[in-house]
């Protein structure tokens, strides 16, 4: 007759780098959850308590969102994003049909206006989750402002 002892439950705590690292933190689920509005930790408390005003901590898991860093990235990745779209239709607008170009401000210029409101708060979201996932900044468990 055998005896086996279940060794998971008697294991100690060994300092490893991983042990050191803390929770793991997908990235993706992160961006995905930043770029919906919500907590990149949780996915259920509001990321956003105005348009662009980052609220300071989640209402359902309570993480503290004032670490985030995002400053001009969401606006940067807006205009890179819009402009591939905007500037390829309109040289292919003016390349085959070259209609006036009263016309075709008034096709670009609220196309431009309507997709970047539409995007500067995803957009925001999802540096807010990367920055997270990566434990930029302080959402490192770790950060000490010593250095400075
Ligand atoms: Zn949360």
């Amino acid at each position: 007759m055998t005896v086996q002892i279940d060794s998971a439950n008697t294991a100690t705590k060994v300092w490893t780098r991983e042990t050191a690292k803390g929770e793991k933190r997908d990235a993706w689920t992160a961006i995905k959850r930043g770029f919906s509005g919500r907590c990149p930790k949780c996915g259920e408390g509001k990321l956003f308590r105005a348009f662009l005003k980052v609220d300071n901590s989640c209402s359902a898991c309570g993480l503290d969102f004032s670490p985030h860093r995002a400053d001009d990235l969401p606006a940067y990745l807006v205009i890179v994003i819009v402009g591939h779209i905007v500037v390829p239709l309109a040289l292919m607008i003016e390349t085959n049909y070259s209609p006036p170009v009263a016309f075709q401000l008034a096709i670009y210029l609220p196309i431009t206006l309507l997709l970047s409101l539409l995007l500067l708060q995803p957009i925001k979201g999802a540096v807010v989750g990367f920055q997270w996932a990566f434990r930029m900044h302080g959402f490192d468990e770790n950060f000490t402002d010593d250095h400075i």
